[in-house]
């Protein structure tokens, strides 16, 4: 998996890079993250990259060059079907499908991280974008989201985790979109509470069938929504194709190309 992040902070992820599942991944040669810095594309001596918003208001603005500048020069280790996707508040949400999607995008993808009151917005239209929200809340910056992005697509790829079948059985991955069953380990009893017996039966199919009842009967009362036809993780035949176009009003911040 080849992924690129275009950020004003590209010491924040080197960390990650060298530990965790990310790290193993790079080490194991799985994964290649490269880092663009913004700043390298600012303006003048003092490599300024961000302005005051036109209008008034509070705040500062990335500008549009340097951010163009700075996306173009990471598609150039890209194939031409590589996806953009800018992490932003006003993107559509990104799920287990996007992760999927990406972890096998034969192109790769960058993240374009933002800062301060965001990206203007004539750098968003040329680039043609995606925008992918983390969630109803807003970061201080892509960044964070970004490692959200990478932590999720990179477990993805074959030979990344420890099991290969530990993937396809979590919440969202497993045949039909439910959250995980609990688990438990050793000891059997812990502070009097004991496992539940069917998981010490030796029984596999008795097994397969307890967790899988477990599974759906919390997916009912914690994430009904998943349940119900056409989400994301419901493989009914209405189900929406994530390639759609946006009907009106559904996605509408979605500059998907
Ligand atoms: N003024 C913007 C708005 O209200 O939509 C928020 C800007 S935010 C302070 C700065 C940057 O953080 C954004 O440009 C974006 O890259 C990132 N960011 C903030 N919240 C995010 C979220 N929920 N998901 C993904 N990225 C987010």
């Amino acid at each position: 998996m080849h992924a690129s992040i275009v950020t004003l902070f590209p010491e924040l992820f080197e960390p990650f890079l060298r530990a965790t599942v990310l790290g193993r991944a790079v080490q194991k040669g799985l994964l290649r993250v490269d880092l663009t810095d913004m700043r390298a594309f600012g303006q003048g001596r003092h490599r300024i990259v961000d302005d005051r918003p036109f209008g008034g208001g509070p705040g500062m603005v990335l500008m549009a060059e340097p951010v163009v500048r700075a996306v173009e020069a990471a598609r150039e280790a890209h194939g031409t079907e590589v996806r953009t996707i800018y992490l932003s508040p006003q993107g559509r949400r990104f799920d287990q499908s996007i992760a999927s999607e990406l972890a096998a995008a034969p192109d790769g993808f960058i993240l374009l991280c933002g800062r301060y009151e965001g990206i203007d917005e004539r750098a968003l239209d040329l680039l043609a974008l995606e925008e992918r929200s983390l969630g109803d809340y807003v970061l201080s910056g892509g960044e964070a989201a970004a490692l959200a992005v990478l932590d999720a697509t990179a477990r993805l790829v074959p030979g990344v985790l420890g099991d290969d079948r530990s993937a396809p059985e979590d919440s969202f991955s497993n045949a039909q979109g439910l959250l995980d069953h609990p688990h438990y380990t050793r000891p059997a009893s812990w502070r009097d509470v004991p496992v539940p017996e069917i998981l010490l039966s030796g029984n596999h199919a008795a097994i397969a069938a307890w967790r899988h009842e477990v599974a759906l009967e919390r997916t009912r009362t914690r994430r009904p929504d998943l349940l119900a036809p056409g989400s994301a993780y419901n493989p009914e035949p209405t189900r929406p194709s994530l390639t759609d176009t946006p009907t009106q009003g559904s996605a509408g911040a979605d500059k998907e190309a």
